[in-house]
């Protein structure tokens, strides 16, 4: 099979995301990158096309490790502003126990699309609310993340203590554990793609060790290890939960994730705040991966991650923009820049740099999602590219472009590439019409909201 070459030639400047050099940009031929072109240099591989990118940056394309789509539903609702976690969950779970399909695939389509202007080419959803009608929202999600054309890892959630059982959501939203562990098994028999060129993942993932029983904790890991995939949760986000895990379990989180059998490499964790060095050393030792997501964690005032003695400990730390109901906006490119902000305020200026912050996004990311073909630039990695333009107002003047992309505020994406194929050109999706998108999610954020009285 001929497939034509193309050259992203001359950025003014290229983050690789590992120690080697593309200063002159990269080839991409099919889905793959062929070509590192050094400062100075010219491509060895005869060229068919080439785009010109001297006012532009590139980056791989960026991951998001942690959201809730379905949450784009419900920013800023007047009645779950200005709350710490708990409170916060408990008035929100009464508005999303009404959620229907069409919001699910619409506020995927519109949270997926956010995400890809602001650089990201692969995306993560935790979703665990299945009101009745809605048990196929994962099916849903990957129809939406389809027509999207970025790669997706969705995680089948999981809800199995509703109040009745002393848990925090209205039962109404959760489900039995024989139905969440044989939709389990269906998902990932239909849909994980271990392929090379895959597009969709799935992963196992109760929404906390709290809000589902013990023997449901420990049948999804197991379930996991003979599947071969991925295991996620929140965990250590509040220090309000290591005192609920006290009262209720006499253990702080991460020892009750430790007897469900959960300390492993294949799990990785929403927030990773509230842990005793002990706790960090051994969440190093198994390789657990962190989904770090700094602007949630202000927003609600839970904390501030310890990347940095989590990654010297031995675990990968992911980027993440969380769920729009903790966050209200989906920006990866920003949340970079929100990581550098807030680990600054820890561990002082030299130490957290740019370079770091994007690394999270993006080779930190996709090592916490195990997705090894993606992530940074390399021969023979699959073609996912974000390029940014530097003609805005914010970047006149810049000295270091790829500075300027984190601390100038980069917001938006010029191009982005998945797999070889531009999915964004001129700021746009080839498929999706943004306007029509936000009338559609607008409309049904405006019915689920009038469900609840405020
Ligand atoms: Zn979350």
């Amino acid at each position: 099979m001929l497939t034509k070459t193309l050259w992203l030639k001359s950025p003014a400047a290229v983050f690789t995301g590992n120690s080697t050099n593309a200063d002159n940009g990269i080839v991409i031929q099919g889905d793959k990158i062929v070509e590192l072109v050094a400062a100075g240099e010219t491509p060895t591989t005869p060229i068919d096309s080439y785009i010109d990118c001297s006012n532009q940056v590139i980056t791989p394309g960026l991951i998001n490790t942690h959201h809730h789509f379905y949450q784009t539903l419900t920013r800023c609702v007047p009645g779950a502003l200005n709350k710490p976690l708990f409170p916060w969950l408990k008035f929100l779970y009464k508005v999303w126990q009404n959620l229907d399909e069409e919001m699910i695939y619409t506020a995927t389509q519109l949270a997926g699309l956010e995400l890809m202007v602001s650089g990201a080419t692969c995306i993560s959803d935790h979703h665990y609310v299945f009101p009745k009608g809605l048990e196929n929202a994962i099916d849903i999600q990957v129809d939406a993340i389809n027509s999207l054309g970025c790669r997706g890892a969705l995680t089948r959630g999981s809800m199995s203590l509703g109040e009745s059982d002393g848990g925090l959501p209205p039962d109404s939203v959760i489900q039995t554990e024989d139905v969440i562990l044989a939709d389990s098994q269906r998902l990932i028999s239909r849909y994980h793609d271990r392929s090379d060129s895959a597009k969709i993942r799935i992963a196992l993932a109760p929404c906390s060790p709290f809000s589902v029983s013990t023997p449901l904790m420990k049948d999804t890991a197991a379930l996991a290890e003979k599947n071969d995939v991925l295991l996620h949760t929140h965990l250590a986000e509040t220090e309000d939960e290591n005192n609920f895990c006290l009262r209720e379990y006499g253990m702080r989180p991460l020892d009750y994730l430790e007897s469900v059998d959960w300390l492993t490499s294949r799990t990785w964790l929403a927030h990773g705040i509230h842990f005793t060095e002990d706790e960090i050393q051994r969440l190093g030792k198994a390789k657990v991966g962190i989904a770090h997501c700094p602007s949630s964690n202000m927003l609600l005032a839970s904390g501030i991650c310890p990347t940095v003695e989590l990654q010297q400990a031995g675990c990968n730390i992911g980027l993440a923009v969380d769920g729009s109901a903790s966050n209200d906006c989906s920006n990866m490119i920003q949340e970079a820049r929100q990581s550098l902000l807030q680990q600054r305020l820890r561990y002082g200026a030299e130490l957290i740099t740019a370079d770091r912050v994007l690394g999270f996004a993006t080779q930190g990311s996709a090592k916490v999602l195990h997705w090894d073909n993606i992530g940074q630039f390399a021969v023979g990695m699959q073609a996912d590219v974000a390029v940014f333009g530097l003609d805005e107002l914010r970047f006149s003047g810049v000295g270091s472009p790829l500075d300027a992309l984190v601390t100038c505020g980069a917001h938006q994406v010029d191009k982005l590439m998945v797999a070889g194929q531009w999915v964004i050109e001129d700021g746009q999706h080839s498929q999706i019409n943004p306007q029509q998108l936000i009338e559609k999610h607008q409309q049904l954020a405006k019915t689920l909201q009038s469900k609840v009285s405020m």
